[in-house]
């Protein structure tokens, strides 16, 4: 066996992603070892609770409460605590002891990555978070690195798992919403509290840190553009399929051109993609990253955006990355933000949509629709109309479904409330924005 130099590493956390990658490095330590020209010492794991069952055995004496003490002297700081603090204390504390640092913490960079970026930066040590945005599925070093060379123009991700379950089950059973959250719930596809997942906050928590790579800009979680899933019901589902569309939450990156200058936009909502659209064969709880290059073109990367022993995977690629950078030496590759976009509001973004409206069945009602809509400078694509019904008095329902070319979304959101207070129309039904074409 080659005599390598010993790098010791710190694993703060030893929950489902931890305990997995607790349990690789020992089992494959020989290997990762060859592949890091570095033998990696596991010297130590951070946890709350030293005597909670785990998903794997792991040796007694590993185990610590006192990730402080741990730290120090660590070559290698691998944090999967999850949580603001203290994870962020120990990151920084990692940091400015020389260590480098993994994490897979999405929250975590998300809200504090330029504080702990700057940090590696001053020191010239180097932050690796493969695991953070999507998973197991390589989309990090594609961004920062493969693509450098390149312009991203747009990224769409499914980068939510619960959701993309949530969604997939409505679309393939014409179930509710609340039917299958609780189904989910019950098979552990989704938490006891849903939140985070069924109102984009992790995806939008996910999509920050795609743009900022994409965009070379940081990109603050409060300037991301936030929706969830919970308004979507069967009905919606129905008229989506009908239409040759399915409904996915996605992660929206895009480069525009507003008021003649070059920005950016970032947006987590659920869309309208088409059937034809390769994100739409993303099934279940996979995920995807459908990213659009200038000059690479369309590309997709696919896989597990969750689970513990598919995350650890791309926690350990990290890990071999820290250890061969330790021994090569020199300082850490800083994040490249200083393209500096502007990040534009929703209101600057245009898209197409669908309108689905519930309207008197009278003469002259589409016509006044149509004049509503072009005086709020939303064009009309497609208009289907289908009766719903009839009163007892004989008048009757019925549903419009309107498509629309690319309108700006401050227009097609005050047109929408001219339509919901015009007289004609009876519900505005749903309005979804359509992407990917
Ligand atoms: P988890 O199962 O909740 O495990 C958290 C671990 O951290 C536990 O071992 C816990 O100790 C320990 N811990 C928490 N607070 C601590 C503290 N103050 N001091 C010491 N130890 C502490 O979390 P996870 O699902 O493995 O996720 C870890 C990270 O990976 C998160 O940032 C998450 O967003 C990210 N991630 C997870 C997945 C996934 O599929 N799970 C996928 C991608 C990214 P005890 O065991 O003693 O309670």
């Amino acid at each position: 066996m080659t005599d390598y130099r010993r790098l010791r590493v710190a694993l703060l956390g030893a929950g489902s992603v931890g305990s997995q990658v607790a349990s690789l490095l020992r089992q494959h330590g020989d290997e990762l070892a060859d592949r890091a020209g570095a033998t990696l010492e596991l010297v130590g794991i951070a946890v709350r609770d030293v005597d909670a069952p785990r998903d794997v055995d792991l040796p007694r004496e590993l185990l610590t409460t006192d990730a402080e003490t741990l730290i120090v002297g660590a070559d290698i700081v691998i944090e999967l605590m999850g949580g603001i603090e203290p994870a962020r204390e120990y990151l920084l504390q990692a940091i400015n002891s020389g260590a480098d640092v993994v994490t897979a913490n999405k929250a975590l960079l998300a809200t504090h990555g330029p504080e702990i970026f700057d940090a590696a930066d001053q020191v010239g040590a180097q932050v690796y978070y493969e695991a953070a945005a999507a998973g197991a599925i390589p989309i990090i070093r594609p961004l920062r690195d493969s693509l450098a060379g390149d312009r991203v123009q747009r990224i769409m991700g499914i980068v939510n798992g619960t959701t993309n379950y949530i969604l997939d089950r409505m679309d393939k059973e014409g179930a509710e919403f609340g039917d299958v959250l609780a189904d989910a719930q019950a098979l552990g596809y989704a938490e006891a509290d849903p939140t985070a997942d069924i109102e984009g906050y992790d995806a939008a928590q996910k999509a920050a840190i795609l743009a900022s790579l994409a965009f070379h800009t940081a990109v603050p979680l409060d300037a991301v553009h936030r929706e969830g899933i919970t308004r979507i019901d069967a009905s919606m589902m129905d008229a989506a399929r009908k239409a040759g569309y399915v409904i996915k939450l996605l992660a929206v990156c895009e480069r525009m051109v507003a008021d003649g200058d070059e920005t950016i936009s970032v947006r987590v909502y659920p869309a309208l993609v088409s059937r034809e659209h390769p994100l739409a064969s993303v099934h279940g709880a996979n995920n995807a990253v459908f990213v659009e290059a200038e000059a690479a073109g369309p590309l997709m990367f696919y896989g597990a955006g969750a689970g513990g022993v598919q995350t650890a995977s791309a926690v350990l690629g990290d890990v071999v990355s820290a250890a061969r950078r330790h021994i090569a030496g020199g300082v850490g590759v800083g994040e490249s933000t200083r393209a500096n976009l502007p990040i534009v509001p929703i209101g600057h973004v245009t898209t197409r949509y669908q309108i689905t409206l519930e309207v008197n069945d009278q003469p002259g009602v589409l016509a006044t629709i149509a004049g509503i809509l072009s005086d709020g400078n939303v064009s009309i694509a497609t208009v289907e109309q289908t009766v719903i019904g009839d009163d007892i008095e004989g008048a009757g329902t019925a549903r419009l479904v309107i498509g629309t070319h690319k309108a700006r979304e401050q227009d097609l959101s005050d047109t929408v409330d001219t339509l919901a207070q015009s007289g004609v129309v009876e519900k505005v039904a749903s309005v979804l924005r359509v992407e990917g074409d």
